[in-house]
């Protein structure tokens, strides 16, 4: 297995200047410590609105959250590098996509004020429909072997026209209300409504995006396990909390400790 010390990770956060609700820069903090705790090299380049993003030089891609008015300006930039960019998805480049990043990534998303079009990277569209989708949300995931925890707020609805989705809800709204779905799955893409920050109240999902990336680059990962005992505690919690039988997804998870 090739020596941990000899791997690097670098990270392209996208428009952290628009792109911020909710901490979603967490994501980042908590990839970039992972690495670190395991001697693994990482780097994080943040583009600003206007800036060219050079894709070939990106392990993995972070889009965060946003307001309608904010997601409009980042797509009408974004569409300029659209080819590079889906380029770097097929090519099975990682992306993280929050909620106001996850609705850039489809065909189109509709608002009250208008249609703002989409990078077209993924078959999936959103619509804002009355009410906004809020509160506390768990997920059953084939990415983690214990629920996946965060926090949802959005307008839109999205369609996942029968892609792969990210999880099944346990406990919240998800994609739309009506379909518990949530979030989806393309490739080495994980779009979501997750903030929280995600990555950081799930590590287990932060592991997979930093092996499949390490894979992409350097055809093998070999994570260390780290501890994540404080993790697993806040998500216990949020389980006892949220979901009848809460105990039952704990003791699942006393299992996989
Ligand atoms: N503006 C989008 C919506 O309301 C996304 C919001 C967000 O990123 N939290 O649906």
């Amino acid at each position: 297995m090739k020596d941990t010390s000899e791997m690097k990770i670098t990270i392209g956060h996208l428009y952290p200047d628009l792109l911020n609700l909710y901490g979603d820069r967490g994501n980042i903090a908590c990839m970039m410590q992972r690495c670190l705790w395991r001697g693994i090299r990482a780097e994080t380049i943040e583009f600003h609105t206007g800036e060219y993003i050079d894709f070939s030089k990106l392990d993995i891609v972070l889009l965060g959250g946003g307001s309608d008015r904010e997601q409009l300006i980042v797509c009408q930039n974004l569409k300029k590098i659209q080819r590079q960019f889906q380029e770097f998805v097929e090519d099975n480049g990682v992306v993280l996509a929050v909620c106001g990043g996850y609705q850039l990534l489809g065909r189109y998303y509709r608002t009250g004020a208008g249609m703002i079009e989409g990078l077209n990277l993924l078959d999936i569209y959103t619509e804002q429909e009355e009410g906004r989708l809020i509160g506390n949300i768990i997920l059953d995931s084939d990415l983690a072997h214990i629920p996946v925890v965060g926090f949802e707020n959005h307008g839109g609805r999205t369609c996942i026209n029968g892609c792969r989705p990210f999880g099944r809800v346990l406990y919240g709204e998800g994609n739309d209300g009506r379909s518990g779905c949530e979030g989806v799955i393309y490739k080495n893409v994980i779009g979501t409504y997750l903030h929280g920050p995600l990555l950081p109240k799930n590590p287990q999902i932060c592991d997979h995006l930093l092996k499949k990336a390490l894979e992409r680059k350097y055809g093998t990962a070999g994570l260390e396990k780290l501890d994540d005992n404080l993790e697993r505690a806040a998500n216990a919690y949020i389980c006892r909390r949220f979901l009848p039988g809460g105990s039952m997804h704990c003791r699942q998870m006393d299992l996989v400790h």
